[in-house]
């Protein structure tokens, strides 16, 4: 939701409302809050919509023909996330569903003014992308024995101490890390790592893995992590 992009809207809101004059009310505030609107008359077709359309949030309301709002909310929850407000005439209808914990966000009893809705739909929207935002994106990591390779980050550390590496060495030894025990011969690893027309030929693989061995081995005469098996190639072992 860039602010330099205009043609982009604040986000997408599902109206879910059986009473025409409402929507109507609800979409024209939020189309002004620059907000793009769907709205569905009846639970049927409002619950189809809600779980196919990549709405931002859902505003739900308890009494509609077809499914009503209960229902709508426990089948929304059990595959999506996306924000809920429910609203309903009666008062005593709020505290019921409040307490039957359906996983709506919010609940506003009819009528209320749709400055409010506005507010309370904006106060959602950003507390469910700070939500999102904060979920940590798990980096790909390969771990053996004392070795930690971060995939995502690039880095290579061994028994806590990072290492700095070039690219070509990460790539060749992220590689045989990933596919331990197996035997690679210098041609293969060569075909892998480097592109066809790159200038070298399989003597660049055993300089990388003479300088990746002083990088994780310590002693490198005895390698412990990436064996040669002579005649054939290397592997890396587990
Ligand atoms: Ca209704």
């Amino acid at each position: 939701m860039s602010e330099e992009n205009n043609d982009k809207k604040n986000g997408t809101i599902l109206i879910i409302e059986d009473e025409q004059s409402i929507a109507e009310l609800e979409k024209d505030y939020l189309e002004l809050a620059d907000f793009e609107v769907i709205m569905e008359n009846d639970g049927r077709s409002g619950l189809r919509r809600a779980l196919e359309s990549e709405s931002d949030l859902i505003i739900l309301d308890l009494m509609l023909p077809g499914v009503d709002g209960f229902e709508i909310c426990k089948r929304i929850r059990e595959e999506k996330n996306t924000p809920i407000i429910m609203v309903s005439a009666k008062k005593d209808d709020i505290d019921k569903i409040r307490g039957l914990g359906l996983g709506a966000d919010d609940y506003m009893t009819k009528p209320f003014s749709p400055g409010e809705l506005v507010a309370r739909v904006k106060a959602h929207l950003s507390r469910y992308e700070r939500l999102l935002g904060s979920v940590p994106h798990e980096n790909t990591i390969v771990e053996i024995r004392g070795i930690r390779i971060d995939k995502t980050a690039r880095r290579v550390s061994v028994n806590g101490v990072e290492k700095p590496f070039t690219t070509k060495e990460f790539d060749l030894l992220a590689f045989l890390a990933e596919h331990p025990n197996h035997v690679y011969s210098k041609d293969e690893l060569f075909r892998e790592i480097w592109d066809m027309d790159s200038i070298g030929d399989i003597a660049t693989v055993t300089v990388h893995i003479k300088k990746i061995r002083e990088k994780i081995e310590v002693n490198t005469a005895k390698p412990q992590y990436i064996e040669t098996i002579w005649g054939v190639g290397y592997r890396f072992k587990v």
